[in-house]
């Protein structure tokens, strides 16, 4: 029986972990993947971070690289893997757990050829689950690829010929403007109106901005905070509207139907699609954590991170509490505060 089980070894689980330590407790991490800094390695290759270095801490160690830089997904892996290092971090790799239920004495989590129990269990599975694609995609032809984000690396995965990305959200748009490098067609499915934030502005970075006027304190409870979160979230550091005006980028609306080659659009049908990529966000998986009750964007109901399942804690979901629940810099906040929770109430 541990003190704590936390569940999942990405920033948030480490967070937490790193306070566990802190307060002396009895700990273990489990993880689904083989390795600390997958879900990073697993994005496409040319991924650039949309925060700057000194954004990206996780308490206790900074991140190694310098002021204004943008890392990749390897720099972030790393920086991950050396964290648990640096901490010492007890992880059990390889362990995606599919039950968990409170017990008498606490909790019991179930993987597939594992039982752990703990008293109390912190779960920091991420924000993104299940890769979400529109039901159309099953009555599209088989030999047009077809690629959802997660999956994407980078264009040498697409065959000759025009290509389709859907989802106007910061992927969307990233992996939109690497094909159109290519030179192929490109058809854009989605809003065209997004707004934009630029990564550098007046020679401070964007998220210097944001701690400059508060953007990233704001809570959702609070009334800015309740308009920034329920809004759509503008693309940050692509320059969208240059972008749109390539001219082998076809803007078509939002995507309404698809049989075999015919793909329907609002603004049209295309016949001369060969890959897709369907940007298209994720949902939320939570189905596994017996009474979990959801709000209405289908996480568990919590504050700041403390369940309404006595001894059950969430970290690293998005808008946990602020805009910056979810970011590399932004979660030992949240991660604090159950630190101060825990040792005022565990
Ligand atoms: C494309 C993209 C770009 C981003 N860029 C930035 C950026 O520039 N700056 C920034 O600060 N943030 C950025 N983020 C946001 C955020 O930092 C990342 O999503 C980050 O990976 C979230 O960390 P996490 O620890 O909450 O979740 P994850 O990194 O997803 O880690 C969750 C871990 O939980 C494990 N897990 C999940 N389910 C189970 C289970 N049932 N059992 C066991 N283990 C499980 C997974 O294997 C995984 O290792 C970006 C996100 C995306 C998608």
């Amino acid at each position: 029986m541990k003190d704590y089980i936390i569940i999942g070894a990405g920033q948030a689980g480490l967070s937490i972990s790193y306070y566990l330590t802190q307060l002396k407790k009895d700990f273990l991490i489990v993880d689904a993947n083989d390795e600390v800094g997958k879900p990073w390695l697993k994005r496409w290759d040319s991924l650039k971070l949309f925060t700057p270095s000194e954004f990206n801490h996780l308490p206790g160690l900074e991140f190694p690289l310098k002021k204004g830089h943008y890392a990749n997904k390897y720099e972030v892996a790393d920086y991950l893997k050396s964290y648990v290092k640096h901490f010492n971090m007890p992880i059990e790799f390889n362990q995606k757990i599919n039950h968990l239920e409170k017990t008498a004495e606490g909790f019991s989590i179930k993987s597939e050829t594992k039982t752990y129990q703990a008293k109390e269990v912190i779960i920091a599975t991420g924000p993104f689950h299940t890769p979400f694609t529109p039901l159309c995609h099953k009555k599209i032809d088989a030999d047009i690829i077809q690629i959802h984000s997660e999956n994407y690396k980078n264009p040498n995965q697409l065959q000759d010929g025009a290509t389709l990305v859907v989802g106007a959200g910061d992927s969307g748009v990233q992996i939109l403007e690497e094909i159109s490098n290519t030179e192929r067609t490109v058809y854009f499915s989605g809003k065209t109106n997004i707004s934009t934030l630029p990564q550098e502005f007046l020679g401070k970075t964007l998220w210097w901005w944001f701690s400059k006027i508060g953007f990233l304190s704001f809570n959702k409870y609070s009334f800015i905070g309740k308009k920034i979160s329920k809004g759509l979230q503008p693309v940050i550091g692509t320059d969208v509207k240059a972008l749109f005006k390539k001219p082998n980028v076809v803007c078509v609306g939002r995507t309404l139907d698809a049989n075999k080659t015919e793909i329907t659009f609002e603004k049209g049908t295309k016949t001369d699609i060969k890959n897709i990529v369907w940007a298209t966000g994720f949902k939320p998986n939570f189905d596994w954590i017996k009474g979990v009750e959801l709000d209405d964007n289908h996480y568990p109901k919590n504050f700041r991170g403390v369940s309404n399942i006595k001894g059950l804690y969430y970290i690293g979901l998005p808008w946990l509490y602020t805009r910056g629940s979810a970011t590399l810099g932004g979660v030992q906040k949240d991660a604090k505060y159950l630190h101060d929770y825990i040792k005022e109430h565990a």
